[in-house]
C-alpha cells in the first residue's frame, strides 16, 4: 500500500477542553463510526480503561483512523492531564502534526501553554480547535485576539461565528475567507505581498499551498471555531487536517520503526505501539530492538518475533499482518520490549521534557505475601511509563516509585488492581531532589587487584550551568593505551552512574570527559571496566563535593484582592518570588516561582484562605540550588562503589545481599 496520503495526527489539550468528544465526532462525521459515543455515558470509542470510564478522563493515548477526502489520518487522542504529560511527550515523536484543542470559555490554561511549547520545541505542525461555542461565557473573539500575545505566532482563522454562549450558537465559511488567505500569505511572502498591496486578487490556489508551508514551518498556525458536543466546525477541522498538515514521509525503504506507547492485552500480553519511519514490518519477522536508555542486562537482549500487527480503532482492531512505513501500528509477541525502543536507525525526537516527576513514593502490598507480585506489576508499569523507575532493593524490601502527581498515583493503584489483582499501600510523596558537582575534579580508579583484572580510568568532572543536563566527551584516549571497545564500555556504563551520586540522588549539569586510561593486554578482564567505571565516577563527585538542587514550579495565582498581602506573605514565606500582580476588578493575578518542597500544600491554603475562590495554576518550571541544609540526603541503593571491597566482590558475583 502506498502511505504517500497518510497523516498521524495528535488531538492534544488541557483536560476537559473536550478532546474526547472531538475525536468522537471525527469518526462520526467521516463515517468511520455510526453513533457517536459520549464520555459523560462512558461510551467514547477512544476512552476504554475502566479508569477513564469511571473518571471521565484519558490516561493512556488511544488511537483510531479514519478517511477524508481520500486522504487517511490516524488519530491518537492524547492525555490532557499534566501528569500524564510524559505520554504526551512521547506520542509527539510519532506524530506528523496536531490539534490543540482550546475550550473557548476557559481558554489558554496552564497545560495549554506546556503543550505549546513542547509543539513549537519539536516542530510539531498545529491547528487549533477553539472549543465549546454553544457554552455560556464563550468569548471566541477575545480569546483570538489573545492567541498571540499568549503563546505566540500567526493565528488565521478558517471560518467565522454567527453565534455563540447558546444551543443555537452557528458557525459559517468566512465570506471573505480568499481574502484573509492571501493577506495571511503575503505577511510571510514579499512576491505575493507586492502583488497583494497593488490589488491583485491572489486566488486560493495560490495562496493555500504558500500557507500549508507556513503552517508545516510552524509559522502559521490555521484556527477552527466549533463545538465538538454540537457537531460544529467538525469538517472545517477535517478539511484543515487534510489541507494544511504534512502527510507522513515514507523515508528511503530501510527499517526504521519506534515504539512510542505499550499497552497491556490479558491474552496477548504487551503490545507495542510502533510508528514506522521507512521499510516495513509483517507478522513472524523476527527483530531485535534497541533502546539509548541503557539497562542492567541490554547487552543480551533477544531477538523476538512478531506474532500479529493490529491497527487499532478505539478496543477494537483488525489484525492487519504488515505495516508500512509513515503508518502507525501494534506488533504482539514482543514480550521484553519498553517504551522508546526502536528498530533500525535512531531517531533523533522528542527530547522536549514535558513530563517531569518531582514526587518519590515508597509503595508496599496490602498482604506481604504479595511482595513479589507487586515488584513484577510495577515493573511491567515501567516499562509502559518508564518515568515511574520503579526501584527495588531486596535488601531494604522497598519499593520506590516516581510520581508526576496524585492522579497519576490514583490510576497507578486501580491498575494494580485491576489488571494484577494486587492492592498496594503508598507513603506520602517526597520531593525528588537532583545533585550537581560543586567545582571540578578528577576521579580516578586503577581496579588491578585481586588479578585477574585491570582497568584503569580517569575522569575529569565539571559543573555546566542549570538546565545544561549531563555531556560526556570520551574515546579520545589514544587506542594502544585503551582499546576504543572499552572506551566504549566506559561510555556505557557511565549512563548507569548517573541515578545516583553521592548523596543519593541523581547527578546532572555537569560534564565528564575521559582523560585517560588503561587496559592491559593479558589481565583485562571482558566486563572490568563496568566494575571500575562507578567507582571512578564517584570518587570523582566525592572530591568535586555535591551541591542539591530542588525542582521548582511557576504557578499562577488569581485571587480576590483583598488577600493580596496575605498571598506575598506566603510566598516569602515559601522562599518563592514573585512578579508584579495585576490588579483589576477586585481580583488580582500573580506569576511566581515556587520551590516544590515548601509549596506541595499551599493549594489547600489558598482554598481555604479565599474560600474557594482562587485558582493555582502551575508548571514545572526547573531545578534550582538547594540552599545548604534545607534539603535531603537519600540512602544509596545497593551496593554503594565507594564501599571498593564490598562493590568489587559483589560485581564479580562473589557477595550477595
Ligand atoms: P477531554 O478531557 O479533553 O477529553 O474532554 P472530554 O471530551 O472528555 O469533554 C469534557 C467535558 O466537556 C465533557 O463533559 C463533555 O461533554 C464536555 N464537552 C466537550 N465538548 C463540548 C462542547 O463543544 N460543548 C459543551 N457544552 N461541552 C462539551
Amino acid at each position: 500500500m502506498d502511505n504517500s496520503g497518510i497523516k498521524n495526527i495528535g488531538i492534544l489539550a488541557h483536560v476537559d477542553a473536550g478532546k474526547t468528544t472531538l475525536t468522537e465526532q471525527m469518526l462520526y462525521t467521516c463515517g468511520a463510526i455510526r453513533r457517536a459515543g459520549s464520555v459523560d455515558e462512558g461510551t467514547a470509542q477512544t476512552d476504554w480503561l475502566d479508569v477513564e470510564r469511571e473518571r471521565g478522563i484519558s490516561v493512556r493515548t488511544a488511537q483510531a483512523s479514519l478517511t477524508w477526502r481520500g486522504c487517511m489520518v490516524n488519530i491518537l487522542d492524547t492525555p490532557g492531564h499534566l501528569d500524564f504529560a510524559g505520554e504526551v511527550e512521547r506520542s509527539l515523536a510519532a506524530l506528523d502534526g496536531a490539534v490543540l484543542v482550546l475550550s473557548s470559555v476557559e481558554g489558554v490554561q496552564s497545560h495549554t501553554e506546556n503543550l505549546w511549547r513542547a509543539m513549537q520545541s519539536s516542530g510539531l505542525p498545529r491547528i487549533l480547535f477553539l472549543n465549546k461555542l454553544d457554552r455560556a461565557g464563550s468569548r471566541a473573539a477575545e480569546l483570538l485576539k489573545e492567541l498571540p500575545a499568549r503563546l505566540g505566532g500567526y493565528f488565521l482563522p478558517l471560518n467565522t461565528v454567527l453565534s455563540e454562549g447558546g444551543r443555537d450558537c452557528a458557525v459559517a465559511r468566512d465570506a471573505a475567507l480568499s481574502e484573509r488567505l492571501a493577506e495571511a500569505a503575503a505577511e510571510f511572502d514579499d512576491g505575493v505581498a507586492e502583488r497583494w498591496l497593488a490589488g491583485e486578487t491572489i486566488p486560493e490556489t495560490e495562496s493555500r499551498p504558500i500557507l500549508a508551508g507556513l503552517v508545516r514551518a510552524g509559522l502559521v498556525t490555521p484556527v477552527v471555531f466549533g463545538s465538538a458536543r454540537q457537531a460544529l466546525g467538525v469538517e472545517t477541522l477535517l478539511d484543515a487536517v487534510t489541507d494544511y498538515l504534512p502527510s507522513a514521509e515514507t523515508g528511503s525503504g530501510e527499517l526504521s520503526a519506534l515504539v512510542f506507547k505499550i499497552e497491556h492485552d490479558r491474552g496477548m500480553g504487551k503490545l507495542a505501539h510502533v510508528r514506522m519511519y521507512g521499510g516495513a514490518l509483517s507478522s513472524r519477522d523476527t527483530v531485535r530492538l534497541k533502546n539509548d536508555e541503557v539497562r542492567e542486562g541490554d547487552e543480551d537482549r533477544p531477538a523476538e518475533k512478531i506474532a500479529q500487527i493490529r491497527k487499532f480503532n478505539g478496543q477494537r482492531y483488525v489484525d492487519v499482518g504488515r505495516v508500512t512505513a509513515g503508518d502507525i501500528a501494534a506488533l504482539c509477541g514482543l514480550s521484553g520490549t519498553r517504551v522508546g525502543d526502536y528498530l533500525g536507525a535512531s531517531r533523533p525526537g522528542g527530547a522536549y521534557a514535558l513530563a517531569n516527576p518531582f514526587f518519590r513514593v515508597k509503595a508496599q502490598p496490602a498482604d506481604p505475601a504479595q511482595l513479589t507480585a507487586l515488584v513484577t506489576a510495577l515493573r511491567e508499569l515501567s516499562d509502559e511509563e518508564p518515568l515511574i523507575n520503579c526501584r527495588w532493593e531486596k535488601s531494604e524490601r522497598e519499593i520506590d516509585l516516581n510520581i508526576t502527581g496524585e492522579i497519576q498515583l490514583e490510576v497507578i493503584a486501580a491498575l494494580l488492581r485491576e489488571r494484577y489483582g494486587v492492592e498496594a499501600v503508598f507513603s506520602p510523596p517526597t520531593v525528588i531532589y537532583r545533585e550537581t558537582p560543586l567545582r571540578a575534579a578528577e576521579g580516578f580508579e586503577a581496579y588491578t587487584m585481586p588479578k585477574p583484572c585491570w582497568a584503569v580510568v580517569r575522569f575529569l568532572l565539571e559543573p555546566l550551568p542549570r538546565g545544561s543536563g549531563v555531556v560526556y566527551d570520551g574515546g579520545r584516549v589514544p587506542h594502544d593505551r585503551l582499546f576504543y571497545k572499552y572506551q566504549e564500555h566506559i561510555r556505557t556504563c557511565f549512563r548507569t552512574c548517573l541515578a545516583q551520586g553521592v548523596r543519593g540522588w541523581e547527578v546532572t549539569d555537569f560534564k565528564c570527559t575521559l582523560i585517560d586510561g588503561g587496559h592491559h593486554t593479558i589481565h583485562t578482564h571482558p566486563l572490568d571496566f563496568f566494575v571500575a567505571t562507578p567507582m571512578a565516577f564517584m570518587n570523582g563527585l566525592q572530591n568535586a563535593g555535591t551541591r542539591l538542587l530542588e525542582p521548582f514550579i511557576r504557578v499562577r495565582i488569581s485571587a480576590p484582592e483583598e488577600v493580596l498581602g496575605k498571598v506575598i506573605g506566603d510566598i516569602t514565606g515559601m522562599r518563592g518570588e514573585f512578579d508584579a500582580p495585576v490588579v483589576a476588578g477586585g481580583a488580582f493575578h500573580m506569576d511566581c516561582c515556587l520551590p516544590v518542597a515548601t509549596s506541595m500544600q499551599y493549594p489547600t491554603r489558598l482554598a481555604s484562605l479565599t474560600g474557594g475562590r482562587a485558582t493555582f495554576f502551575s508548571r514545572f518550571d526547573g531545578y534550582r540550588d538547594c540552599p545548604e541544609g534545607l534539603g535531603r540526603d537519600a540512602p544509596y541503593r545497593g551496593v554503594n562503589p565507594l564501599d571498593r571491597a564490598k562493590w568489587i566482590l559483589y560485581q564479580r558475583g562473589a557477595y550477595q545481599e
